[in-house]
């Protein structure tokens, strides 16, 4: 199947000289929507892993269906002031402008294994992020998953020899 049929190109969006990725389309076609899912499922089966930790809003929408399949805990990393507990952060530069995120200190035991999981993994620096918020709070990240990877901003460069599981590639 082809999954980049169900993307949508946005030029200039959210600001000028940016593509943007538009993932709503292949959502709403519950063919797409599970093919995408059933690919990175049986990528990531080839990895062990406890917990699946993503971000809002985008990430919940890969990673809910993940983590139910998988059957592993789902861990919220969530923009300041949306999580009830105490909290570590993390500051980092995004694709246009900067972002902080937040996970529940008691959120990962120390020890466990993670996958990270994305809609679109673009510059690298929000998954690097997330790495970094996995390692403070004593977890380990064995791999990451996204519905698409955009080869051509160097992820790669950042996360180095971490796994990427990218189903959809540009
Ligand atoms: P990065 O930190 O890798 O540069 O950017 C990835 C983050 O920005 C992800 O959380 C993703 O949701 C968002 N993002 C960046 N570019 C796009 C895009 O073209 N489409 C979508 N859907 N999200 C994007």
């Amino acid at each position: 199947m082809d999954l980049k049929a169900f993307i949508r190109d946005i030029p200039d969006f959210p600001q000028k000289g940016v593509i943007f990725r538009d993932i709503t389309p292949l959502l709403k076609d519950s063919t797409a929507f599970k093919h995408a899912i059933d690919t990175i499922v049986e990528e990531a089966k080839k990895y062990e892993f406890d917990v699946i930790v993503c971000p809002e809003a985008r990430g919940f929408m890969i990673g809910a269906p993940l983590a139910y399949i998988l059957n592993n805990g789902f861990v919220p990393v969530r923009k300041p002031g949306k999580l009830p507990y105490k909290t570590i952060s993390d500051t980092y530069e995004l694709e246009y402008g900067k972002a902080e995120l937040h996970i529940h200190e008691d959120a990962i035991k120390p020890g466990q294994k993670v996958l990270i999981v994305d809609d679109v993994l673009a510059t690298g620096g929000t998954a690097l992020a997330l790495k970094r918020l996995v390692e403070k709070v004593g977890g380990q990240v064995v791999a990451s998953a996204f519905l698409i990877e955009l080869t051509y901003l160097n992820p790669r460069d950042l996360l180095k020899d971490l796994p990427i599981i990218a189903p959809i590639k540009y």
